[in-house]
């Protein structure tokens, strides 16, 4: 019988009915074309609701990055208040992504009073465009000087406005008095200008003249867990850094491979469901779901867009899964490592680049020329991401994202990538100027009609890589769950446009195009080749290969990676291309480490508070028990002897000591921590003095649980959180 033809109110509490009704009524309310962007000010309500000459100037804006005309602000702000007002919303608000990697709001309301006494509806032009927050509130890594609390938002036309908790949301980008960038989608949209300039040099190289603008895409993968919110509640760890910081391995945990695309329980089901139309309202095409690999565990995968959007698409995916989830009695835990000894949870970054004519640049095509073409962009790729690795490695950095990445995880900390055995073959061929396909005797040379037809390489699905190519995009797969995608692409676009630029340099005045062409991409691909890597990347063995041989890095921890922004290399490049100032630079480079050093503090402090309150007199009690009990037993029967309480009770007691003295150490480095005024010194101190000691902490706890009677144990362990879900 299917879960909703019982009374759920007798199988779960009373508050997910109410979700469920709730569900099953929205169902019946519309279909899905009608729900899908009801709630977005999208391209076909601008079309209805805009006069012909603003939706067109518009258009301009949005999709060749024109200067926005102020009179067409006003007609946009007032079509918009009159739809979003029409559906039911009354505030209004700037959405932006401050450094908190998580998104900001501050509402307002469209009422003002009326002369008459009552009120009216309104929204300008000057409202639309421009927001002033205080900005004292978010991290500016030095950028604000305290007394110059105010902060900028401005209206980016080229993500569209929604509606969300009665609310226009209006995506803004986020800037300082003096015009320094103190968000994530700045930056981003810079870098994707920086890709559409060299790009398109490229484009007119090859005659195509039609191209007005190259654009990159994302689809990012997002992993997640989900645990009852009733145990959830009752452990501190989670409730407080959103993973656990105690926890004996269950007797069953991911081994059986059981759970993987397995059958979603009926409560999950439920859960997917809700949240797909609630994504679907706000346009955002939310496309496949499944479990994962650990239990408890699923992923959900957005159709791809344009970056910026899927950006702001990302962030609201992850803020919507945490809301649905509170509506069906779970929690859901976007933290990289919330269980230790079970997968961790990333996202993967499916990036492309396309034209505004539609053209895939990293499809293979059917012609010779189509083909010179998608190898020059190929090599641009590879080039990038081995002349930047540290970059793309940086972009992901987190303490959470530490615990997948430095650890025996995939996928590794060493950046790589996968190309199939097809296409490297192609890319060997061309280097070695020996033939590709033995045979069929096909002469690899470029830009003439000899050139192999590449088909879509499907035979190897590595699952390893950092970076694989999956047929026609890049996967990029080291990203954390919780992480902001905007980094990463921000990187990668700004790498990519680097390489364009020298490739656009190369050719421009080649007398010979064809064999210029030629040349480039033989050497660029000798020059890069140490990158690719079709091999197992959880391998050890290619861990000491790739920085033994190949001389790759391995960067584990973000104190490792963090310095190498402010790289001499780095910052020329990202200056270079206006992505970043060096004060930028700087900046971020303090936020990333106060967020790893903030985040390690708190688990810190709350991993002496439960050993201390919860952990520590829990195993007491249990040790009187026994030892009560022994006493007992001796009185009855004097001449026995208790050997197993007496056993139990004496490890029982060393590891309460053990359990004492550690978190004695841990607060005595954590008062050390605290005299430290250098944020460098304090995240490498993290990494070396208090990481480890919370490990060794969590050690004698975690095998104090195994021998402690499960009614004495305080919180929620593994098996009932991993499997409590149903
Ligand atoms: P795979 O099997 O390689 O993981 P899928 O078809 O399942 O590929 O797609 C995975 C993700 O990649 C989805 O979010 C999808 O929208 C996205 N994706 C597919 N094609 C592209 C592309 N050309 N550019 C960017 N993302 C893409
Ligand atoms: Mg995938």
């Amino acid at each position: 019988m299917p879960l909703r033809d019982v009374d759920v109110s007798e199988v779960l509490p009373s508050d997910v009915r109410v979700s469920f009704l709730f569900f099953e009524g929205v169902t019946s309310m519309a279909t899905v074309p009608e729900l899908f962007g009801s709630m977005v000010f999208n391209d076909r309500v601008m079309k209805a609701r805009l006069p012909a000459n603003v939706y067109n100037s518009l258009q301009q804006t949005i999709g060749e990055g024109q200067p926005l005309n102020p009179v067409v602000a006003d007609a946009v702000a007032s079509a918009m208040r009159d739809w979003a007002v029409e559906k039911g919303a009354t505030h209004f608000t700037h959405w932006f992504q401050p450094m908190t990697g998580i998104t900001a709001e501050k509402h307002d309301s469209f009422i003002t009073p009326s002369p008459d006494g009552g009120v009216i509806m309104e929204f300008s032009s000057k409202e639309l465009i421009k927001g002033e927050p205080d900005a004292s509130s978010f991290p500016s890594g030095g950028l604000r000087a305290t007394f110059e609390a105010r902060g900028y938002t401005a209206w980016d036309p080229t993500s569209y406005a929604f509606i969300k908790d009665k609310t226009l949301c209006i995506p803004t980008a986020f800037c300082s008095y003096s015009g320094e960038a103190l968000d994530k989608k700045t930056p981003l949209l810079r870098s994707m200008e920086a890709l559409n300039k060299q790009a398109m040099r490229i484009m007119k190289l090859f005659g195509n003249d039609d191209v007005k603008c190259v654009r990159t895409s994302v689809g990012p993968e997002q992993e997640y867990f989900l645990v009852d919110s009733v145990m959830f509640g009752k452990r501190r760890d989670l409730i407080y850094t959103g993973r656990t910081l105690f926890g004996a391995k269950p007797p069953k945990g991911q081994e059986l491979d059981d759970h993987y695309f397995g059958s979603i329980k009926p409560r999950v089901a439920e859960f997917m469901a809700d949240l797909n139309e609630e994504l679907w309202k706000l346009g955002i095409l939310a496309k496949t779901e499944h479990n994962e690999v650990a239990p408890a565990q699923h992923e959900l995968a957005p159709i791809y867009t344009t970056t910026n959007i899927a950006t702001d698409h990302n962030q609201l995916t992850m803020e919507i899964m945490q809301k649905v989830a509170k509506k069906h009695g779970l929690v859901c835990l976007l933290h990289e490592k919330p269980f230790a000894g079970v997968n961790g949870s990333g996202k993967h970054n499916n990036w492309s680049m396309t034209t505004d004519t539609g053209v895939n640049l990293l499809s293979p095509g059917d012609t010779p020329h189509e083909n010179a073409q998608f190898l020059l962009f190929l090599t641009a790729v590879i080039k990038a991401v081995d002349d930047y690795q540290d970059l793309l490695r940086l972009s992901v950095a987190t303490a959470g994202n530490d615990h997948r990445l430095g650890a025996n995880e995939a996928p590794p900390a060493v950046v790589s990538i996968f190309l199939g055995e097809e296409l490297t073959a192609v890319l060997e061929a061309i280097e070695s100027g020996a033939p590709y396909n033995a045979a069929e005797k096909t002469q690899m040379k470029l830009g003439v009609d000899t050139l192999p037809r590449f088909t879509r390489d499907t035979t190897d699905r590595n699952r390893t890589s950092p970076f694989a190519f999956t047929g026609n995009k890049f996967e990029f797969r080291m990203l954390g769950s919780a992480n902001s995608i905007a980094c990463t692409n921000i990187m990668l676009d700004s790498a990519v446009a680097e390489t364009l630029q020298q490739f656009a340099d190369a050719l421009e005045g080649a007398a010979d195009f064809g064999a210029a062409l030629q040349t480039l991409i033989r050497e660029t691909i000798s020059a890069h080749k140490r990158i690719i890597f079709n091999g197992n990347g959880y391998d050890d063995a290619w861990i000491k290969e790739a920085t033994e041989k190949r001389g790759l890095l391995n960067l584990r921890t973000t104190p490792d990676c963090m310095s190498l922004l402010l790289d001499k290399k780095n910052v020329e490049m990202l200056t270079r291309h206006c992505v970043f100032s060096e004060a930028e630079l700087k900046s971020r480079y303090e936020i990333m480490l106060e967020n790893y050093c903030k985040t390690v503090n708190i688990e810190a402090l709350t991993m002496t508070d439960m050993a201390r309150r919860e952990i520590l007199p829990a195993v007491e009690s249990y040790a009187s028990e026994i030892a009560a009990s022994a006493a007992a037993k001796k009185a009855l029967d004097g001449a026995m002897c208790c050997g197993y309480e007496k056993k139990l009770v004496t490890k029982l007691s060393s590891l309460t000591d053990q359990i004492a003295d550690r978190t004695d150490a841990l607060e005595t480095a954590m008062a050390k921590l605290k005299t430290i005024c250098d944020i460098t010194e304090e995240a490498n101190m993290i990494r070396d003095e208090i990481l480890p000691k919370m490990m060794e902490l969590r050690a004698c706890a975690d095998e104090a649980e195994t021998l402690t009677a499960e009614k004495h144990w305080p919180f929620p362990v593994y098996g009932e959180l991993l499997f409590g879900a149903r």
